[in-house]
């Protein structure tokens, strides 16, 4: 076989459909965010960021990067292993109480990411749990999905938001079995937001645990930034709050919080928590750093959610469609890859402004957008230059809001 004949085939396949990913070389300031050089090839330029996750501009907060300086001069660079094998240092220990305080749970357990936190708990779950049927929302990640798969349970998925189809396939399963209903809090594309009591009641009526992925709302939501969970006061019936250090907490890893013993269980039998080199202390400690000081100010979240709305007032103004939802992301919708992928070089190339068009496989075809998370460093001139920059783009290519309807 002609493996490199292959391997362009398959790439110029992407290239045909408009899905072909480039990455965009950035360098981002300390201090500078939402700005950051843009390493282009041929020279460098400053852009405005506005598709990042970290939601709340936490990776520059000083109190993180000098926590992160002094367990970087405390403990060295890295963890020196896997946690069973010299590898668990005090930090991850302090990391995880932090955790378990966050989410007012017994226990938690921090991954290496977000992405290996659902593969490996719910891989371990699933596969684990005597003849365990897992119910997935139609709509959860990729993560979840593949942790699903990879547990070899039998897998029923609902339709998204549904607590009434989720009820009538719950039903359908014999009361003995082990169940599982998975899901997200806020859906990371369209920024809507699960009925979290509605499916704890059906997922109670029926013996189910229930495990919620809350990667998009941690930091974000809640009077301590515990997600939705926390907000709509439902942290205790939920049996698995699942979360990212990546994301508004801005440094890296993930994490699950539960009960004493489900959280020893993943432990003691999930290959993706044993068999890895745990975190470096120095990103251990500015996680907590983050997560302490986002307990304790509301100042961050009230801010991003003011910015928010100012976004959504100005696009409204300037006629440019998008996705309505409760929550901080603002997706306007091309549904088109092509036309996604040209608006969004135009943006970076005339204007300096930097959003990764959005495309199949992350979002289904036709639905394809540019994905704006507008932070608390983002200023009103900012705002101005965006939705300014959009409607120039929208005007020349002749796009329309009934277009994308
Ligand atoms: N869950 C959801 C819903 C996500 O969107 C993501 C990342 N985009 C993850 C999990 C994975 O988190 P991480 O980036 O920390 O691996």
């Amino acid at each position: 076989m002609d493996y490199e004949a292959f391997f362009g085939a398959e790439i110029a396949g992407l290239h045909r459909e408009g899905r072909y990913r480039v990455f965009t070389d950035l360098e981002r300031h300390r201090g500078g965010f939402p700005r950051a050089t843009h390493h282009t090839g041929q020279g460098e330029r400053e852009v405005t960021v506005w598709c990042s996750n970290d939601y709340l501009g936490m990776g520059q907060h000083p109190k993180v990067i000098d926590a992160m300086h002094a367990a970087l001069d405390r403990c060295g660079a890295g963890a020196g292993g896997t946690r069973n094998i010299s590898g668990t240092n005090h930090y991850h220990v302090l990391l995880e109480r932090e955790l378990a305080d966050l989410h007012d749970k017994e226990a938690a357990l921090i991954f290496t990411s977000g992405y290996v936190s659902n593969w490996a708990a719910l891989g371990t779950l699933g596969a684990k749990l005597p003849n365990c049927v897992i119910f997935s929302d139609s709509e959860n990640h990729a993560s979840m999905i593949e942790g699903i798969r990879s547990s070899r349970a039998e897998r029923q998925i609902f339709r998204h938001n549904d607590p009434e189809d989720l009820d009538r396939k719950l039903a359908l399963i014999e009361p003995g079995r082990a169940k599982l209903v998975a899901f997200e809090s806020v859906y990371s594309m369209d920024g809507d937001i699960a009925p979290i009591d509605e499916i704890c009641d059906v997922a109670e009526k029926h013996g189910a645990l229930t495990y919620l992925d809350e990667v998009h709302a941690v930091g974000l939501y809640g009077a301590r930034g515990g997600g939705i969970s926390e907000r709509m006061g439902l942290a205790h019936r939920l049996d698995v709050i699942e979360g990212t250090l990546g994301k508004a907490f801005a440094v890296h890893g993930g994490y699950i919080t539960a009960s004493e013993k489900l959280c020893d269980f993943v432990r003691s039998f999930a290959s993706g928590f044993i068999f890895t080199t745990s975190l470096p202390p120095a990103v251990a400690a500015g996680a907590a750093a983050s997560i302490r000081h986002l307990k304790g100010s509301s100042a961050e979240r009230a801010r991003h959610q003011e910015r928010v709305a100012r976004v959504r007032k100005a696009l409204d103004a300037a006629n440019i469609p998008y996705l309505p939802n409760a929550s901080h992301i603002v997706p306007v919708m091309v549904c088109d890859p092509v036309l996604c992928k040209a608006i969004s070089d135009t943006l970076l190339d005339e204007f300096g402004i930097y959003v990764q068009p959005i495309n199949y496989p992350t979002v289904p075809r036709g639905t394809e957008r540019l994905r704006i998370t507008p932070g608390p460093l983002h200023t009103d001139a900012d705002i101005d230059h965006l939705v300014g920059a959009l409607s120039t783009i929208w005007q020349r290519i002749g796009l329309r809001q009934e277009a994308a309807e």
